[in-house]
């Protein structure tokens, strides 16, 4: 089946096609609404680039665009041609708990929870439409981050909050890199030639946003994010799990707003706040010139993450496998380790030197409690393999 993935943002657009399992062409249109903007396909078999520099309207002339790409490449005589578009979507909200094929409704609910998700939903609704609009012929599916966390129980996904906001309002924890975190752990389980079913996890997806998952025979238990991608985990710019009763104590300190608050925590904060850094790498090399403040941050995200493993081994009835994810998880070696060295009392051995030269694969020690692997993601391949299996379900 060939299926194109959508992740579609306010003025871009990434996009991968497949053919079954593989990838075939990638690629981007960006700056859209700008003077310059632009769109790249990536032809990944023979690696050759096929672009255009222009003025870009609108999704939809940037969705043209790209049909004509895939036409000069060769690869797609049309969009029409595909067997069905999945559509990454952050947020389900609390209706949208399944993967599904797009309909009147579908688009409704998407639209209607816009205010939980306003960076990402109403972005995702225009590229579902452009797609209705450019390939009349092919059935689009949405392919939600959170719908992975629907198997939270109610206790672990409640805030402790009057119960009315969650009847009226749907607080509660949703969770986030749902596709991430389920694409690794099959994954994971394939490699220690596990059944996914009796599967139980961690997965920590480590990239500038950045979330663990609990998983017990294949479904999510708990999740470090909660009613927003904030909570939890130390991250690149965003502070994860604080004292909530700094905001009164911040707006009033500092004469801010809690506009201004939501920017500072999710944009000031992190390991950036700490030490003006959010790219690991820069980390390193000034830990390596011995800037204190970045052996702090460095410090402060290992200790985070340290603690939830141990919440999650506690709540789990017994760990498999710790999987390391995302940019992070797959490329800082010194991370990992941190992490798990300390973590060996609890049966996470890891393998220093295997550590140190892997990017995939099993990177603990012959006879380790619990198996320790690094999986590199894949969320669009994880798309377009529930997009096609939807699509097969369905008959179309
Ligand atoms: P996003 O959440 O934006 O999808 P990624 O999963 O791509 O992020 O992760 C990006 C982050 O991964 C970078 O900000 C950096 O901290 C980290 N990273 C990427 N490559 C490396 C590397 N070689 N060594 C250490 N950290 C890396």
């Amino acid at each position: 089946m060939k299926i194109l993935v959508l992740n579609s943002g306010s003025s871009s657009i990434k996009f991968k096609l497949f053919d079954g399992d593989k990838a075939v062409a990638s690629g981007l249109v960006e700056k859209i609404g700008e003077q310059k903007s632009k769109v790249e396909l990536k032809d990944l078999k023979t690696l050759q680039k096929f672009q255009q520099e222009l003025p870009i309207k609108n999704h939809e002339d940037g969705m043209k665009l790209v049909n004509e790409l895939f036409a000069e490449s060769g690869i797609l005589h049309d969009l029409n041609e595909l067997d069905g578009c999945g559509h990454r979507i952050v947020h389900g909200g609390p209706r949208l708990t399944k993967h599904c094929l797009v309909d009147d409704d579908i688009l409704k609910e998407i639209e209607r929870i816009a205010h939980m998700a306003p960076l990402h939903n109403p972005a995702h609704l225009i590229g579902i439409k452009t797609m209705m609009n450019t390939a009349k012929d092919v059935p689009n599916v949405t392919v939600f981050d959170t719908a992975f966390h629907q198997s939270m129980p109610d206790y672990a996904y409640m805030y402790a909050l009057p119960y009315e906001y969650y009847e009226k309002h749907k607080v509660r924890k949703y969770g986030f890199h749902g596709t991430s975190h389920s694409y690794v752990s099959k994954k994971a389980a394939q490699i220690l030639n596990k059944d996914i079913n009796s599967f139980n996890a961690i997965s920590a997806h480590l990239g500038n946003g950045a979330s663990v998952c609990a998983i017990k025979n294949g479904k999510c238990i708990d999740t470090s994010m909660g009613f927003t991608p904030l909570e939890g985990l130390i991250m690149g710019t965003r502070c994860g799990d604080i004292d909530p009763a700094l905001l009164p104590f911040l707006a009033n300190e500092l004469n801010i707003d809690i506009k201004e608050l939501d920017t500072i925590m999710n944009k000031k904060s992190g390991v950036y706040g700490i030490c003006g850094f959010n790219d690991f790498r820069d980390i390193d090399t000034q830990i390596g010139l011995g800037n204190d403040k970045a052996r702090l941050a460095f410090d402060m995200f290992c200790y985070r993450l340290i603690k939830y493993i141990g919440s999650y081994y506690a709540i789990l009835p017994q760990v498999d496998a710790l999987i390391f994810t995302a940019g992070i998880g797959e490329n800082d070696y010194k991370v990992r380790q941190g992490i798990c060295q300390k973590l060996e009392h609890l049966g996470f051995v890891i393998d220093t030197d295997v550590n140190q030269n892997s990017r995939s694969g099993v990177i603990s020690k012959k006879g380790s409690k619990i198996d320790i692997l690094v999986v590199p993601t894949d969320e669009e391949l994880e798309i377009a393999k529930i997009t096609s299996d939807i699509l097969n379900n369905l008959g179309i």
